[in-house]
């Protein structure tokens, strides 16, 4: 098997031999080094950080012998790519009414999670099949929905979220699942029990407005906060 015997890359002791044998077996994984000529320039140092990158996260261009990176580059270790940590504005990117009732729940503020799970499981023992429709949502839907008439607000109670851009909605939409927004809803009784339950645990209920009544909608605090929940999103 080949050896080197002293460190080679950036800040190496770069003996001619040593660099050509790193040369040869970075190109072999991939990570082109330029030409192979057992100096090393730059090149070789990107070739080497490149090949690093996959195993390390912060690479350094530099091989030692019996070290992490020549043990990776001479076989002597399997590599296992370095996985990367989801974003979390990937996370919870998408249309967040496809969501699982769970994420929806955890889009909220905690103490609008609590809440909505005692209200859920209210109605449940009540007869009805109550699922959140939305929790959270993201600007860019709440914008659509103003663009089609079915919100009154661009920015909106279920737009509340943290400054790192994670979600933390102060309201949720709750339907039957049977009926939807369908007159059902309101003839099975189950608006008036949404408001029931929703006012018993302190909380503001959309059937409750003058002229554009939210019937789905429940809320954590009064619509005269909008504008300090907008801020401390940094929205
Ligand atoms: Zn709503």
């Amino acid at each position: 098997m080949q050896n080197i015997t002293a460190s080679v890359g950036q800040g190496g002791k770069n003996h001619s031999a040593d660099v050509k044998v790193v040369q040869t077996l970075l190109k072999a994984k991939g990570s082109d080094p330029g030409k192979i000529d057992g100096v090393c320039g730059a090149k070789t140092v990107a070739a080497i950080k490149k090949f690093q990158s996959t195993f390390l996260k912060n690479p350094d261009g530099l091989i030692d012998p019996g070290k992490t990176t020549w043990l990776h580059l001479s076989g002597q270790r399997v590599l296992t790519p370095v996985k990367p940590k989801p974003l979390t504005p990937i996370a919870w990117s998408g249309d967040s009414s496809q969501w699982s009732q769970e994420k929806k729940l955890q889009s909220m503020k905690p103490e609008l999670a609590a809440k909505v799970r005692a209200i859920v499981a209210s109605l449940g023992q009540r007869g009805f099949q109550p699922k959140v429709f939305y929790g959270w949502r993201s600007i860019e839907v709440q914008a659509r929905l103003f663009a089609e008439g079915k919100s009154k607000v661009r920015f909106s109670f279920h737009n509340g979220q943290k400054l790192d851009g994670t979600p933390n909605s102060y309201a949720a939409d709750i339907v039957d699942s049977r009926y939807g927004w369908s007159s059902q809803a309101q003839s099975s009784g189950f608006w008036t029990a949404l408001g029931e339950e929703a006012r018993k645990r302190g909380m503001v209920w959309g059937g409750d407005w003058a002229g554009f009544r939210d019937w789905a909608h429940v809320q954590l605090v009064q619509n005269g906060e909008l504008a300090r929940v907008k801020a401390e999103s940094g929205l």
